[in-house]
């Protein structure tokens, strides 16, 4: 066991400070990694803050890893030291179960294993997250970075990146798609660059009249401001997959016409009662669905990621040091960043 340097929290109302944590020794499948860059997903502020309930701590979050490998077990074949890889949400599963089999492993019938906030099934440790100076992860959760693509861009694809890949692929974005997606955040602008990379035609759905110029740098052919009615109604038919990033409870009626026949809009932003509740009168006089997603399964995001290497995508980010977490936090929640938090972990030595 080793221990080493990371930060988090101990308590919902407490800020993150500097603490201690211990990694466990390397076993013949796993990879050991130097952290060098971490992305801040609003999930860590959920759960250093336990909005979802649930939070055991001392928690570390951090759930968007970029690294170098620096020792390998006896039985790891696929990395060497000195690779340049990638952790995600995950850090193990069941791997036997059909979704785990089917490489959806974020749907392990016998729930995945968190990088943090869970129990590790081997040691019974819990697990902490890429806030740390150093990660020993399974080499089966373990992602290759494609030489070339910026390390510091590519940390939010681990989350950002494969949470609005997920849903493309699964409905078959191609080059005569259609997609919408709504709320241009941190999801939005990775979804509206995958999407527009795929080839797909691709709209923005949003609020705020000042964002038009940053979504057709990002790849929107259109944007639409939803709270226009006249707006909404001329997109009436138009879309072959709606992706809604939005993270608080809102009326998604108002989008279901804006579907094509067949058409799917999948939530990704919120978890929760939808209000108000949800009119079937257009969902079944054109067979739309709505729908949910979660992340993305392994397979899927080294795909996701060796597409972001050929088309040279990595996020819009603003690089911060591990000290400035707490601040980074609040701005969050003000949607005060473009377009999403990356800590240089090398401020995690001084
Ligand atoms: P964000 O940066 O705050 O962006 C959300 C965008 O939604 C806002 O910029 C805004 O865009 C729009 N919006 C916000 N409140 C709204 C409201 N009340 N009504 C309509 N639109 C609203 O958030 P994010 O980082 O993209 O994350 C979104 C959510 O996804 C979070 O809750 C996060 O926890 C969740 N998430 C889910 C997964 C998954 O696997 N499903 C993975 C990662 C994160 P406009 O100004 O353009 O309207
Ligand atoms: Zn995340």
């Amino acid at each position: 066991m080793k221990n080493i340097k990371a930060y988090g929290t101990k308590a919902a109302n407490a800020p993150l400070v500097s603490l201690n944590i211990n990694r466990r020794d390397v076993r013949p499948t796993d990879v050991e990694i130097e952290i060098l860059f971490c992305g801040v997903c609003h999930s860590d502020l959920h759960t250093a803050r336990n909005d979802w309930g649930g939070t055991a701590y001392p928690v570390v979050p951090g759930h968007e890893i970029i690294g170098r490998v620096i020792q390998v077990g006896g039985n790891v074949s696929r990395f060497k030291v000195g690779d340049n890889v990638g952790v995600g949400c995950m850090v193990d599963s069941c791997q036997h179960c059909a979704s785990c089999e089917k490489g959806d492993e974020q749907y392990c019938e016998h729930g995945a294993t968190f990088t943090y906030n869970s129990i590790d099934p081997h040691d019974k440790m819990p697990t902490y997250g890429g806030y740390s100076e150093k990660i020993v992860v399974s080499e089966k959760f373990v992602l290759k970075i494609p030489d070339g693509l910026d390390l510091k861009g590519a940390a939010p694809l681990l989350c950002a990146g494969i949470t609005t890949w997920s849903p493309l692929q699964h409905w078959k974005v191609g080059k005569s798609s259609n997609v919408a997606v709504i709320g241009l955040g941190g999801l939005g602008h990775m979804a509206l660059k995958l999407a527009k990379a795929m080839g797909a035609d691709v709209a923005l759905f949003t609020r705020s009249t000042n964002k038009v110029q940053d979504a057709r740098r990002l790849g929107a052919d259109q944007v639409v401001l939803s709270t226009d009615a006249a707006q909404m109604v001329s997109m009436k038919g138009q879309f072959d997959l709606i992706i809604d990033t939005v993270p608080n409870v809102h009326n998604v009626n108002p989008y279901i016409p804006t579907l094509a026949i067949n058409g799917t809009l999948v939530l990704v932003g919120y978890l929760g009662g939808l209000d108000p509740i949800l009119n079937t009168v257009p969902m079944i006089m054109g067979r739309k669905s709505v729908a949910g997603s979660v992340i993305g399964g392994i397979p899927a995001t080294q795909e996701m990621l060796d597409f972001c290497g050929k088309h040279g995508i990595t996020s819009d980010i603003e690089v911060i040091k591990i000290q400035d977490i707490n601040n980074a936090y609040e701005r969050l929640l003000k949607s005060d960043v473009k377009y999403w938090f990356v800590i240089d972990m090398a401020s995690l030595k001084v």
